[in-house]
Formats: structure tokens, C-alpha cells, sequence
């Protein structure tokens, strides 16, 4: 039997730019390949040859692995950027579930950061969360606007998706900008509070250099409402990208 790979974009140590672990340092492991196509979408989607893998932490040096690795390999690179610094392993995309076999394999060999496996998703593949859900610990969930990610609704998805996510550390993340439709934030609102009084993020669409792509009275708007049905509503861009972050 084949071993069990994945490709990866990158490897590397930075801190958390988005959502409520703000600023928390942690260990990147960027996969590549998604099963959506968002309009704002800032992830390339070709597979590339090489993962860049940084050296020493935070340092930005880097050094090109081949594609696919094995979870073994990835392993070992984690455990040389220093795991006991750093708040958790970022598992982020690209999707991540899009490689749930390779994760089953991986996740154990992911050791000695303060707080675990912190899963970033596009919240639609219930099915792969459900086999990977034992060994992650915090989840950080898009629900996709079809108008504004340009994209067909997921609503059934991100339901099922949602209600086994919430048995964790889980916050919600809205991307949304000036073409946002308020129906549409209304029915991420409704499916979130059928769920429970989860925390949510307003994250405004963000350009390359870090400007958010959104009117603030529009934004405050948005949360005015949601803060009428939930109890935790934030509205945070993408910050790595103007801290100058990667
Ligand atoms: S879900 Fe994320 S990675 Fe996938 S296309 Fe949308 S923005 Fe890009």
C-alpha cells in the first residue's frame, strides 16, 4: 500500500492574523487544494512542486521540500520550529479536509505546543471533520456568502458541518464586503443560532496590502444585528497582512 501524502504550500511560524486567537504564535501548515473557488480567495490553486519549509522560526529563511511529503516528514519539520512556543499547529489551505487520511496519520506526530490542533476550514466537508474531530481541538469556520465568495450556497454543508464543530473550541468567521447581501447574513445568523451562542467574526474582505474593502458604518451595521441574537460578535480584518506578517 502507497504511504499516505499531502502537498503542502508552506511550513512556518508566525502569528495567528485573523479570528479570536488573534495574535497567538503558531505553526503554519499550509495545504494546497480547495473544493471552492472564492472570488477573494488569496491562495494560489495550483499544486505546487515545492513546500517552502522556514528554517528557524520566524526568521523567514526558507528551504524548498518536494511535493508531496509524507506526515513523517512534516513531522519532523514541525518539531525543528520549536513547538513548545508556540500556542497550536495551524492546519489551514487551501482545505485541509481535503487530506483527512493523511491528518488522521499526522495529527498524532504533532506534539508539545500550549494548546493543540487548531483547524482552519471552509467549513463543508462534515463527513471528514466527523473521522478528524477527536484531535482537534479549536476550530475556526467560515460560513461561505454565495454572493459574496461568489460561489454556489453550502447552507446544508456548513449545518452539518456546524453542529459537530460546536462540540469544540469553535468561532465563526463571515467574510464579507461592500456586495454583501443582508439576506444572506441573516440566514449565517439563522443557522449559527440554531446551533447555539457561538462566537462569531465579521472579517472584512482584505486587499494584498491590508485595507479592508468595506464601508465601517456597513460593518457595525452587521454587528449591531448579530449582536441582537448572539452574544460574542467581533469585527477583526485580516491583520497579519498590514502588521506585515506572513
Ligand atoms: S475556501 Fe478558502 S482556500 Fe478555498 S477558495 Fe475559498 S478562500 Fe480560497
Amino acid at each position: 500500500m502507497s504511504p499516505r501524502v499531502a502537498p503542502l504550500i508552506e511550513i512556518f511560524s508566525s502569528i495567528q492574523g485573523e479570528g479570536i486567537w488573534l495574535g497567538c504564535r503558531q505553526i503554519f501548515l499550509r495545504f494546497a487544494g480547495c473544493n471552492l473557488t472564492c472570488s477573494y480567495c488569496d491562495t494560489p490553486r495550483d499544486i505546487p512542486p515545492h513546500c517552502r519549509w522556514e528554517v528557524r522560526p520566524g526568521q523567514r529563511e526558507f528551504m524548498l521540500l518536494p511535493n508531496p511529503m509524507t506526515p513523517h516528514e512534516v513531522a519532523s519539520k514541525v518539531r525543528e520550529l520549536n513547538p513548545v512556543i508556540h500556542h497550536s499547529i495551524s492546519l489551514t489551505g487551501g482545505e485541509p479536509l481535503l487530506h483527512t487520511s493523511f491528518l488522521l496519520e499526522l495529527i498524532p506526530l504533532l506534539k508539545g505546543t500550549r494548546r493543540g490542533v487548531y483547524l482552519e476550514t471552509n467549513g463543508t466537508l462534515p463527513d471528514s471533520l466527523a473521522q478528524l474531530l477527536p484531535f482537534v481541538d479549536i476550530i475556526a469556520m467560515d460560513i461561505k456568502l454565495p454572493g459574496t465568495a461568489n460561489i454556489l450556497p453550502c447552507w446544508q454543508e456548513h449545518r452539518a458541518f456546524l453542529k459537530l464543530a460546536s462540540t469544540k473550541h469553535l468561532f465563526v468567521k463571515l467574510v464579507v464586503s461592500e456586495e454583501s447581501k443582508q439576506e444572506e447574513i441573516e440566514m449565517a445568523l439563522e443557522l449559527i443560532c440554531s446551533v447555539g451562542d457561538i462566537p462569531l467574526v465579521i472579517q472584512p474582505v482584505t486587499t494584498p496590502d491590508g485595507k479592508p474593502r468595506l464601508n465601517p458604518q456597513k460593518a457595525i451595521t452587521w454587528q449591531s444585528r448579530a449582536l441582537e441574537r448572539l452574544s460574542d460578535v467581533r469585527i477583526i480584518p485580516q491583520t497579519h497582512k498590514f502588521l506585515g506578517y506572513l
